[in-house]
């Protein structure tokens, strides 16, 4: 039995190719590698589909992070308050810096920042005295941004600074406004897995601030002034490739209706699934998700049991994540325990994550959905 691509890339190529394979030629013959005319474009047409002021693109997504903490000038002594459960840049980057992060539970429902143990670790940093609370770090988790309202008034209260991980949100609304542009700064990843990925690795930060965004494109080109040998502050090489961005035009224009697919993909899983299992992804109102992920809840110890017959049936699945980021060797000088943040521990031995992607059909739907059910079963009575 053929199994089911959990992303298709393929596919979608094929559906591109002959736009994506023109855009890559004219870009190669035109041999502007770095920072030719496509990479302005690029930043001009994202800037103009999320709303904001400014587009800055970058490397990858960990570098676009990584530039804004740098531009803010977040280093020892700093608190920066993120999520447990998110992929690891988003706390690596932090503890990378100097700075300290400080790993907040999550709400079990949405999967992103808790606003209540957000606020009562703040509140505990403050008290110690130790830290300056500066950024929060919220994460737009699977695809759903995150709770703006609550945490932009925690970050009004604290005065901190908002810096959206909206690595997967790209594509994602909360009322009315895009993810990406969900705090002072925001950040995405054109990694290929990603909502809106290249063909290699890829990023961007979206800005209304004039000031940060020219501090952006200093610090990202080693921190060049106007004149190219002129450095005025310390930077990186982080820039999008020409030929990335040049891919990325082309499938920037075909997102809005993949967003549409993605959509209609969620809605028939949540059709077989919801009332049949106890957690399938809910959108609070006001939300729309750019679906990243599609992350189911199975009992913990029916999961590896379920993995394993829907991998017999040709399911590919992902864990996204085992580990939440408290308890990982990388962050043991923070001191993070088994039991500190309840929520995200039990999530992250519960989540299972199914094929997600625009072109998946109904049939194919039918068949994770049907193997899931069985699996479970089967691991149920296994189980005894
Ligand atoms: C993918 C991802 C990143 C990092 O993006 P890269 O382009 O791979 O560097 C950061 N945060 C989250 C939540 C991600 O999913």
């Amino acid at each position: 039995m053929t199994s089911i691509p959990f992303i298709n890339l393929k596919k979608q190529y094929e559906l591109l190719q002959a736009d994506i394979d023109r855009a890559v030629n004219t870009a190669v013959s035109a041999t502007k590698y770095i920072n030719g005319p496509e990479v302005g474009q690029l930043e001009g047409e994202l800037a103009e589909y999320v709303g904001a002021g400014h587009c800055v693109t970058c490397a990858n997504g960990t570098d676009a992070l990584t530039l804004v903490l740098l531009a803010w000038g977040i280093g020892p002594g700093d608190a920066v308050f993120c999520p447990t459960f998110t992929f690891i840049a988003t706390a690596e980057v932090v503890a990378l810096r100097g700075a300290t992060p400080i790993f907040v539970d999550i709400d079990p429902i949405t999967y992103n920042i808790d606003p209540a143990d957000l606020e009562e670790k703040i509140v505990a940093v403050k008290a110690e005295g130790k830290l300056r609370p500066k950024v929060i770090i919220p994460v737009d988790l699977f695809g759903l941004p995150f709770d703006y309202e609550r945490v932009a008034k925690i970050a009004d209260d604290y005065k901190l600074l908002i810096l959206e991980d909206a690595a997967q949100g790209f594509g994602g609304v909360y009322g009315g406004k895009k993810a990406g542009t969900l705090g002072s700064a925001g950040a995405t990843s054109f990694f290929p897995a990603k909502p809106l990925g290249c063909y290699g690795d890829g990023g961007a930060i979206f800005t209304d601030d004039a000031n940060l965004a020219e501090v952006l494109r200093s610090l990202r080109s080693h921190g060049s002034g106007a004149e190219k040998y002129t450095h005025l502050r310390l930077g990186m090489n982080s820039r999008l490739d020409t030929i990335q961005a040049a891919i990325l035009l082309v499938k920037l224009a075909a997102f809005p209706n993949e967003l549409d697919l993605r959509q209609n993909v969620a809605e028939r899983y949540e059709r077989a699934l919801v009332g049949v299992l106890p957690f399938v992804p809910a959108v609070p109102g006001g939300r729309l998700s750019s679906w990243a992920q599609y992350t189911i809840r199975v009992p913990a110890d029916l999961r590896s049991a379920t993995i394993e017959s829907l991998k017999a049936a040709g399911v590919p699945t992902m864990i996204y994540y085992p580990g939440c980021l408290h308890l990982q060797p990388a962050f043991a000088q923070f001191g993070g325990r088994p039991g500190d943040l309840k929520k995200a521990e039990l999530a992250s031995n519960e989540v299972l994550s199914l094929p997600m992607h625009p072109y998946l059909t109904a049939d194919e739907q039918k068949r994770v959905t049907d193997a899931l059910l069985e699996g479970l079963a089967s691991a149920a009575s296994a189980a005894g």
